[in-house]
């Protein structure tokens, strides 16, 4: 009679370790190697927008390339124009393209914004302040001091100059920026790959299961809406695998073949120590995990590790994996605190971190929690912040009610007026 198969003793699972998660941001910086500049890509500069920069961008010009009228006016010497009143003949027109003659002493020229200043005048007078007279004369109804209204040549940029540097993401005016610096194409870095599924049993999709067919426990996926959008939002590339069963040849499946043509997966759900949650076991055996409880509310637990590619992938080709928790508010904000520098730090970006404003609480918060807590608030029209009542981890709708999150402190009970560090969803979502 053949034995049933050894059954592991069950026990409590051990506690993974609580660590701050700027612990874990710096272990993940250390761990997450950007991308190879080999892998850089010439886009159009139309095209770069959210981009980041492969490499500096030096200037090809001087911006401006001359000396050139900040205004539409007059061009003349500071040194014919003794008194306000002083009435000079107008020896030339110069219009903005155009190369004006030397200016001839004793005369003004007519000029444009943006022409080149004639060689000799050392000021221009705006024709608010200018009286054109009969017979081809100007009265300077002012006194100009040396380089009135001339914008110099190379005030902007200099020639050869960094403009933009390697690292930086591309905004609309860097765009702009590289342009006049004569860039038609930009070396960025690729888009990160992003692989995303959900875990979850119980989870439907709205448009598939109708509210009256969902069985008793289940509920809408929302985090595939939210985490997909958070992945585009950054320009990446994102890969929907839809919904994973709790099952571990599932999840260990769907992990493989994310990670092969993949940077980074990126799941939420399952990462708790329950039985129900296979991401840990399934990880481990497709390659490597971390599995964190971080010391912040909400979001305590959290998973890194890395997926071969292969049986015997080296380091190069693996994908790394980031494990979300399941709860709503907790993937959203676990995202943009620890996925988003990842997706950045990928594409080699440096200054990731957002900047926190100091802002005035318009709310008592009496108990804090011992952990980093991030409380969803919204600016009132008094400069102060208001609170969402109800903080809780499924509460989605504090996150669409706010527009921001205030980071406290472990252990920070506020009281109405004091300042608190405020993080704006805005800058956290780009
Ligand atoms: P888990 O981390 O899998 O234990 O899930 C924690 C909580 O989040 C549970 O109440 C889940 O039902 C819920 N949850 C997990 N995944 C999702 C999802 N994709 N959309 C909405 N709720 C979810
Ligand atoms: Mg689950």
């Amino acid at each position: 009679m053949s034995q049933p198969p050894l059954q592991p003793v069950t026990q409590t699972p051990a506690r993974p370790p609580l660590i701050s998660l700027d612990d874990a941001l710096a272990r993940l910086m250390q761990a997450v190697r950007p991308f190879d500049t080999a892998e850089a890509q010439q886009v159009s500069t139309f095209d770069a927008l959210g981009r980041v920069l492969a490499a500096d961008v030096r200037s090809l010009v001087y911006v401006p390339p001359a000396d050139n009228s900040a205004m539409d006016g007059y061009a003349m010497r500071c040194a014919d124009v003794p008194a306000a009143g002083t009435t000079l003949p107008v020896s030339q027109r110069i219009p903005a393209g155009v190369v004006g003659e030397p200016l001839v002493p004793g005369t003004a020229a007519r000029i444009f914004t943006g022409a080149q200043v004639p060689l000799g005048a050392d000021a221009v007078v705006m024709q608010e302040q200018c009286v054109a007279m009969d017979g081809g004369s100007v009265r300077i109804e002012t006194v100009p001091r040396l380089g009135l209204s001339i914008r110099r040549r190379g005030e902007d940029v200099r020639a050869g100059a960094v403009v933009l540097p390697a690292g930086m993401r591309i905004t609309p005016q860097a765009l702009g920026l590289a342009a006049s610096a004569g860039a038609a194409t930009l070396s960025v870095a690729r888009r990160p790959r992003v692989a995303l599924f959900s875990t979850g049993d119980e989870l439907v999709m709205p448009g598939e299961v109708a509210p009256e067919q969902m069985k008793p426990g289940a509920i809408y996926n929302s985090n595939r809406y939210t985490l997909r959008a958070m992945i585009q939002a950054l320009g990446c590339e994102c890969t929907d695998l839809g919904i994973v069963p709790d099952r571990l040849d599932a999840t260990r499946e769907a992990l493989r073949r994310a990670a092969q043509d993949h940077d980074l997966i990126v799941t939420s759900g399952g990462v708790s120590v329950g039985e129900e949650d296979h991401i840990k076991p399934a990880v481990e055996a497709e390659g490597r995990l971390d599995l964190w409880q971080l010391s912040m509310k909400p979001g305590k637990p959290l998973a890194f590790g890395v997926v071969r590619r292969s049986a015997d992938s080296p380091e190069q080709h693996q994908a790394y994996f980031i494990g979300l928790p399941g709860n709503p508010v907790s993937s959203f904000v676990t995202f943009f605190l620890v996925v988003r520098p990842v997706l950045l730090h990928l594409q080699g970006v440096v200054d990731w971190q957002v900047r926190p404003t100091p802002m005035r609480a318009d709310f008592d918060w009496p108990r804090a929690d011992k952990r980093r807590e991030f409380l969803r608030v919204r600016r009132n029209a008094t400069s102060g912040l208001d609170l969402f009542p109800n903080q809780g981890s499924g509460v989605l709708t504090s996150a669409v009610w706010g527009d921001g999150v205030v980071d406290n402190p472990p252990g920070q009970a506020i009281r109405a007026g004091d300042t608190v560090s405020y993080l704006q969803f805005s800058e956290l979502l780009s």
